[in-house]
């Protein structure tokens, strides 16, 4: 297995290093000092690039032209954005629930655009059977050891750029980031810094693993975290959390929509619900970060908020 050691010298790195911000603002008000690592500066807007840049990069240097990728959200973007820069063929499947705006946003990127079938199940069925068909290499949103590897840089960086946390907090999905993260943790001998893992209470599939005992199907969706929406965890993620101490927080919807504004507020900048849930986790003074001076946040960003999304939610949610 590699997937621990540091990325090879010979493989071209995608991403962007990106800026550890403070807010004394936001210290002032939560009595901590908050250390923010901006993957909202990724050119695609999230940190995916890290890991769906590292995969595709190693894949063609071993002569892979052809990469597929199923996600309409950040995940396809990222591969839209590091399959332009690899100078390779990058196809995203969409539902026909995906929006004009994003179809075209992958269209001028450069990418080719399929849509198919009603939901993304469908979507991704068909992107498997590209792949299959025609020996593209299927990209997947979170589950790959080298999309891990490439998630771990963020914590490399970090660890150069400021002091050693008491704490770090990120949003889980599918838990491809958290895994990255931690795999970059024990790398840096930060295996006894706790880790507070944020899902919205409608996209709660890492918090449903952790009471089962094994990553289950939470059966459905229902949060504006978008991001997060995954029925359930990587097993990779799941296991994890027996050897690390991970502790689950669960934020609303609306507190979620609050941390958009909060990171707005305090540093600037746009990011989706997905990413806002962090930042609530914090604010939420839950139990989990008792005692934490310096905490780590990941602002894991999201391409898919402008201001009219924020004011949206906001008005929604009575934020
Ligand atoms: C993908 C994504 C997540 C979740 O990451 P996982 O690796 O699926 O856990 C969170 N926030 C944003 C903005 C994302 O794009």
């Amino acid at each position: 297995m590699t997937a621990h050691a540091p990325a090879s010298a010979a493989v071209p790195v995608l991403h962007r290093e990106t800026a550890l911000q403070t807010s004394p603002a936001l210290d002032a008000r939560l009595g901590r000092s908050l250390l923010f690592k901006m993957e909202s500066q990724q050119p695609c807007g999230s940190f995916k690039m890290r890991g769906l840049g590292h995969l595709m990069a190693v894949r063609a240097g071993q002569g892979q032209t052809r990469f597929v990728c199923s996600s309409g959200g950040n995940a396809g973007l990222a591969a839209a954005w590091c399959g332009r820069a690899l100078g390779v063929e990058v196809t995203v499947v969409l539902p026909q629930t995906s929006t004009p705006a994003v179809r075209a946003l992958l269209h001028e990127l450069g990418a080719r655009v399929e849509v198919e079938g009603a939901v993304w199940d469908e979507a991704d069925a068909r992107a498997r059977a590209l792949c299959a068909q025609t020996g593209a290499a299927y990209v997947s949103p979170f589950d790959d050891p080298l999309i891990w590897e490439g998630h771990a840089s963020l914590i490399d960086e970090a660890a150069r750029q400021g002091p050693r946390p008491d704490a770090v907090v990120l949003s889980v999905g599918g838990g491809g980031l958290m895994i990255g993260v931690l795999i970059g943790m024990a790398r840096q001998g930060w295996s006894d810094v706790p880790l507070i893992a944020a899902e919205t209470e409608g996209a709660a599939s890492l918090a449903a693993a952790m009471a089962a005992g094994r990553p289950v199907s939470v059966g459905r969706i229902d949060s504006v975290a978008k991001s997060l929406g995954s029925l359930i965890v990587a097993e990779e993620a799941w296991r994890w959390t027996t050897r690390h101490d991970v502790r689950s927080v669960l934020v609303s919807d609306a507190q979620a929509v609050k941390g958009c504004v909060d990171l707005a507020d305090g540093l600037r900048v746009l990011v989706e619900p997905a990413c806002g849930a962090a930042m609530a986790a914090v604010t939420a003074e839950p139990e989990a970060l008792k005692g934490a001076g310096n905490v780590l946040v990941v602002v894991c960003g999201g391409a898919a908020v402008d201001l009219n999304a924020l004011a949206g939610w906001r008005a929604e949610l009575g934020v």
